[in-house]
């Protein structure tokens, strides 16, 4: 039986970022990953080899976006969030759990653009919630996120 857990926060924000995948923000549903890839990185983590024994949905994870994107879109702090960084969204628990896509309703209201990492084909089924994400109004975001980037860039090498 998986455990479910309560999370403190669900977004996390770097403190730079990522040059590979442009993201600003993490946002991680599960604990822990139940593919448990020999060539995780999270292998390297507190939680040691074994991705799947202290597996656990953030049964909070659809809350905690909704209130923490709430207070990051009222600053207009907009950025792309990485789905996921440290867990695989649409692992099989996903398909009774749906926490990612309750997560994904939360980043289309308030509008931020969003990277999707996956390797399993349930990411099939949010298709329609994607699809809105990408033409239903994140294109302004995509651009102040992407400028902001930009003009950091900028800054960075201008030195
Ligand atoms: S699917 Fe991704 S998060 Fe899960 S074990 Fe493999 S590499 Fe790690």
């Amino acid at each position: 039986m998986v455990k479910e857990i309560y999370a403190k926060s669900i977004i996390n924000k770097h403190r730079r970022r990522d040059s590979w995948f442009l993201d600003d923000y993490s946002l991680n549903p599960y604990q822990l990953c139940e593919f448990n890839c020999l060539f995780c990185y999270i292998r390297g983590s507190k939680y040691g080899g074994n991705l799947v024994r202290e597996l656990a949905v953030k049964v909070n994870a659809p809350t905690l976006t909704r209130r923490e994107l709430a207070k990051l879109a009222e600053r207009r702090d907009y950025g792309f969030i990485a789905l996921s960084s440290a867990t695989e969204p649409w692992m099989h628990l996903e398909e009774r759990y749906q926490v990612t896509r309750r997560c994904l309703e939360a980043i289309l209201k308030y509008r931020f653009p969003v990277h999707c990492l996956t390797k399993s084909p349930l990411i099939l089924r949010d298709l329609d919630l994607l699809e809105q994400i990408e033409r239903g109004g994140t294109a302004p975001r995509f651009e102040e996120a992407w400028t902001r980037h930009a003009d950091h860039h900028f800054a960075l090498h201008s030195r």
